[in-house]
C-alpha cells in the first residue's frame, strides 16, 4: 500500500490531451476584415488553443506543414437537404420519394455528409428530409458517434407546410392513391403548434416552414407569391419554436411570403430570389438572415423555364441587382447552396461563393458568409466559423489566395474537424 501511493505521488496520471501544431502559409480566420499572414494554429484535444507567429514555434512539435498553403475555418452551409440528391424536374423528386426506401436514403446521405466534409464543410443547417421523416437525426446521430464522416449538423427534421401545397400533389397521381409528402402537413393553428412540438421531440434544432408558393411578375416587373399560412397558423408555428428556444427558417420567395414570415419570427428566410427593398430593411430590422442559395436558381431555373416554369427564371434574371443592394445596406447574408436540389456529386458546393462575389461581395465578404456570418445564424459564434482561442477546430486548406480569386475555394486539399484530420 506505500509503495503504491508512493508510486501514484511520483507518477501522477493526467489526461493530457494531444497538441498539433498547424503551419499555415496565409491564415484567414473568418473575423478579421485581412488575411493574417504566416500564421501557427495550436490544437489541442478539439480545440483551438491559440494563433502563433511561426518564429514561436517549439522545437520538435507535432506539426501539419501547410506552409504553402491558404488556411481558413471549416465552412458553414446553411441550407441543404442530405436525403435529397438533385431534383430538377418533379420526375427526379418522385422517384426518390416513391422508389427509395428511407434507409436507402439514409445510406445515400451518408455519401453526400461525406462529400460535403471532403469539400471543407464542417458544419451544416440542413433545413429538412423531403419526406425522409427523422433520418436526418439519425445521420446527425451517427455522424456524432463516429459510425460515418461528415459535418456537424443541425436539422430540421420534416419541414411544415399547410395541406396541399407541397409535392407530391394530390392531383399529380390517382386521386385514389394517398401520396407520401415532402413535409409535414398542416390544417389549423392547433395542427401547426403540435407539429413543431413532435418534430422537436423527435430531434429538430431547428424548424422548416414553406412560407409562400405560386411565384409570378407582376405587371411593373415585381414578384408576388401566395403566404401558404393563415396569420394564426404561422403565429402559432413561430410562437412554439421561439418559446421551444429553437430558430424558425422560413422559405419564402417573394415580398408576400417574406414579410409575413419575418414579420412572425422567421430567423432566416430561404432563397428570396424575388425579394425588394422592403424585405431587406425588415431583414436588417429584425436582425434576421438572408441565405440566397444562387446556385441551385442558377442550376434549376433553365430547365423549369423549359418544362414551363418561368418564374424562377425571371427572379433569377432580377435577383443581381438586389442581391448588391442587400449587400450595400449591410444585410446579414448567409452562405446556403440547397446542396440535394442539385446532385451532391455533379456541384461543389464552394461554387456558391463565385455567385457572391460576382453579384456584388468582396471576397472576403463571401467567405465570412460561410463563416462567422453562418455561426452567428446558428448562433454559435466563437465555436465556429473562425479560427480563434477556444473555437472548435474546424480547420481548412486550399491551394491559391480566394482573396484573388474566389474559386480557389473550390480545391479544399486539407480538412480538420474536431481536431481530427479527415483529409490530407
Ligand atoms: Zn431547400
Amino acid at each position: 500500500m506505500k509503495n503504491l501511493l508512493l508510486l501514484i505521488l511520483l507518477f501522477p496520471v493526467v489526461a493530457v490531451a494531444q497538441t498539433t501544431i498547424i503551419k499555415c502559409g496565409n491564415l484567414i480566420d473568418g473575423k478579421s476584415e485581412r488575411s493574417l499572414g504566416k500564421k501557427a494554429i495550436v490544437v489541442e484535444g478539439k480545440l483551438i488553443k491559440e494563433i502563433i507567429d511561426w518564429g514561436k514555434i517549439p522545437a520538435n512539435s507535432n506539426q501539419i506543414d501547410l506552409s504553402s498553403k491558404t488556411v481558413l475555418p471549416g465552412l458553414i452551409d446553411c441550407h441543404t437537404h442530405v436525403l435529397l440528391q438533385g431534383d430538377i424536374t418533379a420526375e427526379e423528386y418522385d422517384a426518390q420519394v416513391l422508389k427509395e426506401s428511407i434507409p436507402y436514403r439514409a445510406l445515400r446521405a451518408s455519401v453526400a455528409c461525406k462529400t460535403a466534409l471532403m469539400n471543407g464543410f464542417t458544419t451544416m443547417r440542413d433545413v429538412e428530409t423531403e419526406g425522409a421523416m427523422y433520418a436526418d437525426v439519425d445521420v446527425k446521430k451517427a455522424i456524432n458517434n463516429g459510425i460515418i464522416p461528415g459535418p456537424r449538423m443541425y436539422v430540421a427534421t420534416r419541414g411544415i407546410n399547410t395541406y396541399g401545397h407541397y409535392p407530391i400533389g394530390n392531383g399529380e397521381y390517382s386521386w385514389d392513391l394517398h401520396m407520401p409528402k415532402g413535409i409535414q402537413e398542416v390544417n389549423g393553428a392547433e395542427e401547426a403548434r403540435k407539429a413543431v412540438r413532435e418534430q422537436i421531440s423527435y430531434g429538430a434544432d431547428w424548424i422548416k416552414i414553406y412560407a409562400d408558393r405560386g411565384y409570378y411578375k407582376k405587371s411593373d416587373g415585381t414578384f408576388g407569391s401566395i403566404p401558404n399560412f393563415t396569420p394564426e397558423e404561422i403565429a402559432a408555428v413561430a410562437d412554439e419554436t421561439i418559446k421551444s428556444r429553437k430558430m424558425l427558417a422560413a422559405h419564402a420567395m417573394t415580398p408576400d411570403g417574406v414579410l409575413y414570415a419575418l414579420k412572425a419570427g422567421a430567423r432566416s428566410i430561404e432563397h428570396g430570389t424575388g425579394i425588394n427593398e422592403e424585405c431587406m430593411d425588415l431583414l436588417i430590422a429584425k436582425g434576421a438572415f438572408w441565405v440566397p442559395t444562387i446556385m441551385v436558381v442558377d442550376y434549376v431555373s433553365e430547365g423549369r423555364a423549359k418544362l414551363g416554369s418561368v418564374s424562377y427564371l425571371q427572379m433569377y434574371q432580377a435577383l443581381q441587382p438586389q442581391f448588391k443592394k442587400a449587400v450595400q445596406k449591410g444585410v446579414k447574408i448567409a452562405f446556403g447552396t440547397d446542396a440535394g436540389g442539385f446532385d451532391w456529386q455533379k456541384l461543389p458546393q464552394s461554387r456558391e461563393f463565385s455567385f457572391y462575389v460576382k453579384y456584388g461581395m468582396t471576397p472576403m465578404q463571401a467567405i465570412q458568409s460561410a463563416t462567422t456570418v453562418a455561426a452567428d445564424l446558428l448562433d454559435k459564434r466563437g465555436q465556429i466559423g473562425e479560427i480563434s482561442k477556444g473555437a472548435f477546430a474546424d480547420i481548412i486548406a486550399i491551394e491559391g489566395d480566394p482573396l484573388q480569386k474566389i474559386e480557389a475555394m473550390e480545391k479544399v486539399i486539407f480538412v480538420m474537424k474536431d481536431g481530427k484530420v479527415e483529409k490530407q
